[in-house]
């Protein structure tokens, strides 16, 4: 047999985030222990079923058994525009600053290979959700990471890197709320990375993922784009994933700037064939209709947000007390790297966590709780934490 040798690019991957966990979870289960997962983060409850209904009947339509176009039905980039409009008082042009996505994970993926050569740096906010660097990687360029740091509320210090280092740079990756670190962004932050962004002729990327699970109505997460001059350096992903429960469906968008929108669009158009029709249909009458379904999910995770952070203060686990995402960043108990933390808890407790440093560097000593299973079961996990 020939020995195939993978590509470059997939050797240098970093190690999957989840196999080491992966493996002791099997051993754990094999011996019959109760797991707890908190390690993904999938929403545990179900896409609401008028979505499903939607998809149901448009599935029947032969109209959508052809070839979607690879940017997106007008009606659903229309959608996303009037959602931006409601939600965050954001302009956008369905005609040219929406594409839709199967998932915004793909975009983020395939972004990079439209605007980033081999050799270009960028950088990227760090702990984070570990597409941005691979992305990067797979286009040939060199990421280089900006630590989120606890003293600095998780926002990367700009001025940290030098005006050198700015020049070079292709692109900057950022996202917030964030994943891992459950940290939202002011609208000052925003508007000094807007500035420097200017400034050095660097693309920003936002990754919005979580804008729609907050705790705080009075204080919800923004959009890069509701800042002036945004459009100008900015495109955002954003998801119905999270939103609505629907990671399974994938659809997703990216907007803003229309050459960083239509340069993803581009290779979209060479890639992939665009989202099935049926399914960016079922999205039309979630970012319709979807609002009251998204504040009873808040609602949830806000009150499993309550359970877990009152209790993991009560059995002394630091933490600071998320205002949006599904996640709970807490520190790891004195003595525990992430890894050593992570792996005794699920040995001896069946309980599943996600290692900090598994983002990347600046993580370690901490780990990642996900609010994706119910109150009981999450009381359940940290009363077992305790016994640890
Ligand atoms: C879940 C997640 C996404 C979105 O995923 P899709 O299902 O591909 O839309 C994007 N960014 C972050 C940080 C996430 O956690």
């Amino acid at each position: 047999m020939p020995g195939f040798k993978l590509a470059k690019r997939l050797e240098s991957l970093p190690p999957y985030l989840f196999a080491a966990i992966d493996k002791a979870k099997d051993e754990v289960k094999a011996k019959g222990m109760d797991i707890i997962s908190l390690g993904i983060g999938d929403p545990d409850l179900p896409t609401p079923d008028f979505i499903s209904d939607v998809l149901c009947q448009a599935a029947r339509k032969p109209v959508n058994h052809r070839y979607p176009s690879y940017v997106g039905m007008l009606e659903f980039r229309r959608a996303v525009s009037d959602w931006y409009k409601q939600r965050f008082n954001v302009e956008l042009d369905p005609g040219d600053e929406v594409v839709t996505l199967i998932g915004s994970k793909e975009g983020i993926a395939h972004f990079p290979l439209a605007f980033v050569d081999p050799g270009d740096t960028v950088l990227v906010a760090t702990p984070n959700y570990p597409v941005y660097g691979v992305a990067v990687g797979f286009a040939g360029g060199e990421v280089r990471y900006m630590p989120l740091l606890e003293e600095n509320d998780f926002l990367p210090d700009l001025d940290a890197v030098d005006n050198d280092a700015w020049r070079r740079a292709k692109a900057l990756f950022i996202n917030y709320p964030n994943n891992p670190t459950a940290a939202t962004a002011p609208r000052s932050f925003y508007q000094r990375v807007i500035e420097k962004a200017k400034e050095f002729e660097v693309i920003v990327v936002h990754d919005a993922a979580y804008t729609e699970i907050y705790f705080d109505e009075a204080d919800k997460p923004l959009s890069i784009l509701e800042l002036p001059g945004a459009k100008d350096v900015c495109i955002e992903f954003h998801s119905l994933s999270k939103t609505y429960n629907m990671t399974g469906w994938r659809i997703g968008m990216a907007v803003g700037n229309p050459v960083l929108v239509k340069g993803l669009g581009k290779v979209k158009e060479n890639i992939d064939s665009g989202a099935f029709q049926a399914v960016q249909e079922a999205g039309i009458a979630a970012l319709k209709r979807g609002e009251p379904y998204a504040r009873k999910f808040r609602d949830i995770y806000r009150e499993r947000r309550d359970v877990v952070v009152t209790a993991l203060k009560n059995i002394g686990v630091s933490c600071r007390i998320p205002d949006a995402s599904f996640y709970v960043w807490a520190r790891t108990p004195d003595g525990f790297s992430s890894q050593e933390f992570v792996t005794r808890l699920l040995r001896q407790t069946g309980v599943v966590v996600t290692p900090g440093n598994g983002f990347g560097a600046p993580g370690e000593g901490y780990f990642r709780i996900s609010l994706t299973v119910n109150n009981e079961r999450l009381m359940e996990a940290v009363s077992r934490i305790s016994k640890l």
